[in-house]
């Protein structure tokens, strides 16, 4: 059962997940916007892995990097400003429920070594990723189950233009740090880091411990030995292999190298040691590099011959492609070959140009950013561009912040001083604390007579409960139904202003010739306010459709009563799990073309069929369970607000010895009552569940 205090923890919880969720997919799609190409190469590691090379297009790593970017960007925004809540939590709860078992797996099995969720930024292994995958999961689930209450930081109205922006902010970014360099560069070769010292071991670091394991065979069975505990001669050897035991440490630079095309000669030493300036053209596959520049880097080239710089184009590929790029471009530069992981570490363009000076990088160039003759105008310690490119990464990441949240703050506060003054009903429903549950929304007790009193009995049930009522003050609105034979005598016997009166049926025409009926506006003119419309009894016994009770409610509503709603299974139907449809037929069928203005004057009351006189309540927990299905229903339909608005009182065998654990639920917003209305001491009690 749950409570307004367990209520209360479960707003925290949601909303505390909803904010865990938010900032790690805002952080990780960030990384990975940053940073497309790097994403790309891990989607392409990815694809290697489980063999699916053969079926993916080209361009589908690069497409998923910038989209998967976008997507964790935007939707960590929604969650965190709460808009487009369904939206949000269904696709990140399906994200991590595809995410999880795919990360266990790469956990055991360990084809790619770091699962790169957050690019080069953070890195973690297989198996903490899992660990934080079940955490996201389990946030996941809270948020999708209990969306209703992540609360919402902008109005529905502005929702849109958040949403696109944050779209918007994530695509451009990734598009940015595609064409150009990644504006936040987080691997071992950023401008500034001098490569023969970040390839140096200190000398007392730790070493990296190697295990020799041996595979024997003795009998046809294969054992693993290692040399502890090496066997007799009787068994015969079969391989061996050499196994990390323990990691030592490992320089931030520890795999460059650059062996000459022709001679195959290793002249990494001597460029990085030689004095002066070197340029070096990194295409990690001639094959796949981008051509449109070649002139340029040709007049680079011949620039630095003139200058006696040095210039390598290093790349991973075979003979035969660098053949094939010298005929295609003329190149006459030297070529040297360089592991593959590391050219796509140096530089993230293909090919990209770096400039170094005595084993220190100063500047990077994107293929499409290189430098000209206009730039390249002379000795390079005379230019700009001979000294080292000034980076900040925290002045950067300002400017990232300062321009993300400029627009988003301009917004918000548009929408908290514009919109929401001009919209007086959504009054303190923003940037407040919603969980406190002080609803905007009425309790209500309401009785139904059903067919019982003459008239003598029912004026005087009537005075009584205004007698025992007239010096309280109820925590909710209490209203009779009465038969139409009462309803101008009680109406003028009680104090109205705190007893409200209800028919229990109105006619679906307006007048005439229609023996026996009594319209909405009679029962308006003999001073009720309310009517009792849907009752599974007059639907049941009176055959009462959808199309006739959205004919009265309509006629209710223009003759100033209020509806009150009845809806509900029948056994049949809750034994077959079929009571969520049941109710949202019924609310579509006659309601739910009403406008959003109708549709808030109206009060609805879940009334299961099979606990109406029967004794039989529904658990508060079930009772709970639907009302908040309904209220989802509603938010559907007619936003958040009218539902928030809407009052949906529970009815069947509700007693004063039930009432207050019923009413205790969220989404119940007090009673319709049959048999306990019909004695004043009944029906106080259950009006007084609201005191308690
Ligand atoms: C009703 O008829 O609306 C009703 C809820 O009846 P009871 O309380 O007697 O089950």
């Amino acid at each position: 059962m749950e409570t307004k205090q367990q209520n209360r923890i479960l707003n925290v919880w949601v909303n505390l997940c909803r904010f865990i969720l938010g900032i790690v997919f805002v952080f990780s799609g960030f990384a990975k916007a940053v940073d497309p190409l790097g994403s790309k190469y891990k989607i392409q590691d990815y694809v290697d892995a489980f063999g699916l090379s053969s079926l993916m297009p080209d361009f589908f790593p690069l497409f998923l990097s910038i989209f998967l970017a976008t997507f964790e960007f935007s939707m960590g925004g929604f969650l965190l400003f709460g808009i487009r809540k369904k939206t949000s939590t269904v696709l990140v709860f399906l994200m991590m429920l595809f995410m999880t078992p795919l990360t266990l797996y790469l956990a055991i099995k360990n084809p790619v070594s770091d699962c790169g969720c957050f690019g080069d930024l953070f890195i973690l292994t297989n198996w903490q990723t899992f660990g934080k995958n079940i955490v996201l999961l389990i946030a996941a689930i809270s948020c999708f189950i209990w969306r209703d209450r992540i609360i919402r930081l902008i109005s529905e109205k502005s929702q849109w233009l958040i949403a696109l922006y944050l779209i918007s902010f994530g695509l451009i970014l990734s598009l940015y740090c595609y064409r150009n360099l990644p504006i936040l560069d987080f691997l071992p070769y950023k401008i500034g880091t001098n490569i023969p010292q970040s390839m140096s071991i200190p000398p007392n670091s730790k070493k990296s411990v190697y295990e020799n394991i041996f595979i024997l065979e003795k009998g046809g069975v294969k054992k693993e030995f290692s040399l502890e505990n090496y066997p007799d001669s009787t068994w015969h050897f079969i391989d061996s292999r050499n196994v990390l035991k323990e990691k030592g440490y490992e320089p931030p630079i520890h795999d460059f190298s650059m062996n000459e095309m022709e001679t195959g000669k290793d002249i990494t030493d001597s460029v990085l040691s030689s004095k002066g300036y070197t340029f070096f053209l990194v295409a990690h596959r001639m094959e796949e590099a981008d051509d449109n520049d070649i002139d340029l880097i040709n007049e680079i080239y011949d620039y630095c011959v003139e200058n006696g710089y040095g210039f390598y184009c290093l790349t991973s590929s075979l003979d035969s492609q660098i053949e094939q790029w010298k005929a295609k471009t003329g190149a006459e530069y030297p070529f040297c070959l360089t592991d593959d992981v590391t050219l796509k570490t140096i530089i993230r363009s293909n090919p990209g140009l770096i400039l170094i000076k005595d084993g220190v990088i100063l500047n990077k160039w994107h293929h499409s950013n290189l430098p000209d003759e206009y730039i390249l105008s002379g000795k390079l310690d005379k230019l700009t561009i001979g000294r080292q490119k000034p980076v900040d990464d925290v002045r950067t990441i300002d400017w990232v912040v300062f321009w993300f949240a400029v627009p988003l703050f301009f917004v918000m506060g548009i929408d908290v001083l514009v919109i929401k003054r001009l919209d007086k009903k959504k009054k303190g429903r923003y940037l407040i604390n919603p969980l406190i549950n002080n609803k905007m929304r009425k309790n209500i007790v309401a009785g139904n007579w059903k067919m019982n009193k003459n008239l003598a009995e029912g004026l005087a049930l009537a005075k009584e409960l205004n007698e025992v009522l007239a010096n309280e003050k109820p925590n909710c609105d209490v209203i009779i139904g009465t038969p139409f034979i009462h309803l101008a005598s009680v109406a003028t016997a009680i104090d109205t202003n705190k007893i409200g009166v209800a028919a229990q049926n109105c006619a679906d025409k307006e007048s005439g010739a229609y023996t026996g009926e009594v319209s909405a506006a009679m029962v308006a003119s003999t001073g009720a306010k309310y009517v009792i419309l849907g009752h599974s009894e007059r639907r049941a016994y009176y055959h009462e459709t959808l199309e006739t009770l959205k004919d009265k409610v309509k006629l209710a509503l223009a003759n100033d009563l209020t509806p009150i709603f009845c809806i509900g299974e029948v056994l049949a139907e809750r034994e077959a799990e079929k009571q969520n449809e049941v109710v949202l037929s019924q609310l579509a069928g006659s309601l739910y073309d009403l406008s959003a203005e109708d549709f808030s004057k109206i009060i609805l009351a879940y009334e299961p069929v099979w606990a109406i006189g029967t004794g039989k309540t529904a658990t508060a927990q079930q009772a709970q369970e639907i009302h908040a299905y309904i209220r989802s229903t509603i938010v559907e339909k007619y936003g958040k607000e009218v539902a928030e608005n809407t009052s949906i009182l529970y009815g069947g065998s509700c007693k004063a010895s039930n009432a207050k654990e019923l009413f205790a639920n969220p989404d119940v917003d007090g009673g319709l009552i049959g048999g306990a209305s019909l004695k004043v001491a009944d029906f106080k009690g259950i009006i007084d569940a609201f005191n308690a």
